[in-house]
């Protein structure tokens, strides 16, 4: 399980391995609150700075910092083949990590803190072994694969207006109400008459989710929530298209056509 707190918030049993992600280690923080230091995780100091001073945005930041996180170093210069591509196979670890135990990643900001990095270190980690471990299950659900497909776009369609449903009322969410009868009618039709309406929706759902902050008030929306959703969909869809592409008959053609 991956989690992410602040070093500040007592350590519990479930925490497991509490990695500080930070690029300071902080003046008089008790060693004891996290187990591994990654500065390298953290952003740089001129990014962090700069956001700290209010000269770049939070979308400007969280963009840079996940080129950061992907940046090469010289090292690569000297690789033809394997390059280390910044913290990539870092991540990798911390992945598996969580997969196998608890990791629980830390930063200085308070608890509340929404627009901290740890949020998009986590969103990063989680996107891609989420959806992948979506796709693979499908597949091995056999004939059934698009339906497992449909109802997870269905879902992801469904978790906005469930998300929100404390803070705003039922009534109080038409635009996600609207995109749950979107994505309810593409995973349908992808049932029912293609599967490229399954990759139409996936596809259509990343943009969903850069778009629904501009149109509708999402403060009930955790902030990894979004961009881990939005990787999780375009993994989900790019592995629908690459089956499609190879000639997958249950993908490439009318679903239950054979
Ligand atoms: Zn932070």
């Amino acid at each position: 399980m991956l989690q992410t707190r602040s070093v500040h918030t007592p350590a519990t049993r479930r925490d497991g391995l509490r990695i500080l992600v930070a690029r300071f280690r902080g003046r008089g923080l008790p060693a004891d609150r996290y187990d591994v230091w990654m500065p390298s995780l953290g952003p740089s100091e001129r990014l962090l700075r700069s956001f700290l001073d209010g000269k770049t945005d939070w979308r400007s930041f969280a963009k840079r910092y996940r080129e950061q996180l992907f940046a090469p170093a010289s090292i690569d210069g000297e690789n033809k083949t394997i390059k280390n591509h910044g913290q990539k196979s870092t991540l990798r670890l911390l992945k598996h990590l969580s997969e196998v135990g608890n990791v629980t990643l830390l930063c200085h900001c308070h608890e509340d803190v929404k627009q901290c990095h740890r949020h998009l270190l986590e969103a990063a980690l989680r996107s891609k072994s989420l959806a992948v471990g979506f796709v693979v299950l499908a597949r091995r659900a056999g004939r059934a694969e698009l339906a497992w497909i449909a109802s997870g776009l269905f879902a992801a369609g469904v978790l906005y207006p469930l998300m929100g449903w404390s803070t705003h009322g039922v009534g109080g969410m038409p635009v996600e109400w609207g995109g749950v009868a979107l994505f309810g009618i593409l995973a349908g039709l992808g049932v029912a008459v293609s599967a490229w309406f399954l990759m139409l929706g996936w596809g259509l759902h990343a943009f969903w989710d850069l778009l629904l902050p501009w149109v509708a008030d999402t403060a009930y929306v955790p902030p990894w929530y979004a961009a881990a959703c939005l990787g999780f969909d375009l993994v989900v869809a790019a592995a629908m298209a690459v089956r499609a592409w190879r000639g997958a008959p249950d993908l490439a053609g009318p679903a239950g056509a054979h």
